[in-house]
């Protein structure tokens, strides 16, 4: 069983009295758009409650995906919003962490985690997000100053960021041709459209526009050609937090339902007391236990390195993402025609489960990387049940295939992307 240690679990009681006590009522207030709601981030920063996975030597607080995961369920069972201003802090400074020198942790990392400066990743543009490795935006080296151009899309805090990850493309088609580069927000060049969500009410999300943007040689992170790389490292350790955002919200309108359901009569008695109601929310409260046990043990497997990692943490956000969707709709039919309304914080929680299920990779992609390690792990070894194989003789009876048709098959399958 999974037993969390006991710092483990006072950090989770802190999270969750600095959210009972200054993030449950302000969020009622925050209106869908396009308010940033700064004095929510300020809670967060005085609170000392994002950068848990930074080392203290760059400001954080030295844990591990784990605690960061922790903190983010904590939050999101009050506020997606606020969930995600911590876990975004995160996926800014983790590129960082996996290919800055020193001197750029030292200097961009400490103004991150204190909050004094806001963060955004730029990856996604109008006409590429799940396939990165075909990105536009260009980048051109003049001497000791690269020069970008181009235009990203879906960008968290794109207009008020001070720090931008950006991914430009610096060379030839594919994924070989992506770098990344730490981009000032106050450089010339830089503007910013807003974009309306659906949900997490708050959020600052934005197109952001480079035009002839110039930033030092010093600002590339990595070697020129290691963004795409960088990107998918990022993932693979941010995945388990966008999965713990999931089961946030999912637990949250567990909270909800049950507390209404006690209190609701129908037909002369709570509604908590009929048992189509009771089994409803015990499977939800099953569905969410499982999804959470999986986004630990996928964090657990970042921090310690695992090579399953990659696979641990799609499948968790895979899994916690579509966990909450399930989980917020069903809630909203525990109140019934309460649950349409905005006084009611059940559909709130149902629009911000749905960005779950598509940031950070949709649910699709989720599948695909996931499906990509199957197959990888099963041509590493001979197989369980060689005498039943197709080709060979007995049960599956397959008509042989050549390995010529099975090279075939594999370039052909989407099981080759590379996302
Ligand atoms: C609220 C919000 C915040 C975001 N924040 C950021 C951010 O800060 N930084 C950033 O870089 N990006 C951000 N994103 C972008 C997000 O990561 C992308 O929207 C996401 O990766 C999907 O890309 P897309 O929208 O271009 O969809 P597309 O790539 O156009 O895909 C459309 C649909 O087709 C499916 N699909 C695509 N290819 C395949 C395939 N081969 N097989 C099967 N199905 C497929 C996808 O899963 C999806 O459901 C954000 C998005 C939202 C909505």
């Amino acid at each position: 069983m999974w037993q969390l240690n006991e710092a483990q679990v006072e950090l989770q009681d802190r999270v969750r009295d600095v959210a009972m006590a200054k993030v449950r009522e302000r969020v009622l207030e925050v209106p869908d758009c396009c308010d940033y709601p700064a004095d929510l981030f300020a809670v967060l920063a005085d609170e000392k409650l994002i950068g848990q996975e930074i080392p203290t030597a760059y400001g954080g607080h030295g844990h591990g995906e784990l605690e960061a995961c922790l903190v983010t369920e904590e939050l999101a069972r009050f506020s997606g919003t606020v969930s995600l201003m911590s876990a975004y802090v995160s996926l800014v400074a983790i590129p960082i962490m996996v290919a800055g020198t020193e001197e750029q942790k030292k200097q961009w990392l400490p103004s991150l985690v204190s909050g004094e400066r806001l963060g955004s990743y730029a990856l996604t543009e109008p006409d590429v997000g799940s396939d990165p490795a075909a990105l536009q935006t260009r980048a051109e080296r003049h001497g000791d100053t690269w020069v970008l151009n181009g235009r990203k899309k879906f960008i968290g805090n794109a207009g008020l960021a001070r720090t931008y990850v950006v991914f430009a493309r610096t060379g030839g088609a594919g994924a070989r041709g992506v770098s990344a580069f730490l981009v000032d927000g106050d450089s010339p060049g830089i503007s910013a459209e807003t974009l309306r969500t659906m949900g997490m009410p708050g959020w600052h999300l934005g197109a952001p526009k480079f035009d002839d943007v110039e930033v030092p040689h010093a600002n590339l992170l990595g070697k020129e050609g290691d963004g795409f790389r960088i990107a998918m490292q990022t993932f693979d350790r941010s995945r388990p937090v966008v999965a713990a955002q999931a089961v946030g919200v999912a637990q949250g309108a567990i909270d909800l339902a049950v507390d209404y359901a006690m209190r609701r009569h129908t037909f002369g008695k709570p509604l908590l007391e009929h048992q189509g109601i009771q089994f409803k929310l015990a499977g939800l409260e099953a569905s969410t236990a499982a999804a959470r046990a999986l986004t630990l043990q996928a964090a657990a497997a970042v921090d310690a390195g695992d090579p399953g990692a990659t696979k641990l943490a799609s499948m968790a956000k895979l899994i916690a993402g579509d966990t909450s969707m399930r989980v917020t709709e069903e809630a909203v039919q525990v109140l019934g025609g309460n649950g349409y309304l905005k006084d009611f914080p059940a559909e709130r929680m149902m629009r911000d489960a749905k960005v779950l299920q598509i940031y950070e990779g949709a649910s699709e992609i989720q599948r695909l990387v996931i499906a990509r390690q199957l197959v990888k792990e099963a041509s590493g070894r001979e197989p369980v049940w060689p005498e039943c194989m197709p080709g060979t003789h007995g049960i599956a009876d397959g008509t042989p295939v050549s390995s010529e048709d099975e090279q075939g098959q594999a370039e052909k399958s989407d099981v080759g992307a590379r996302v």
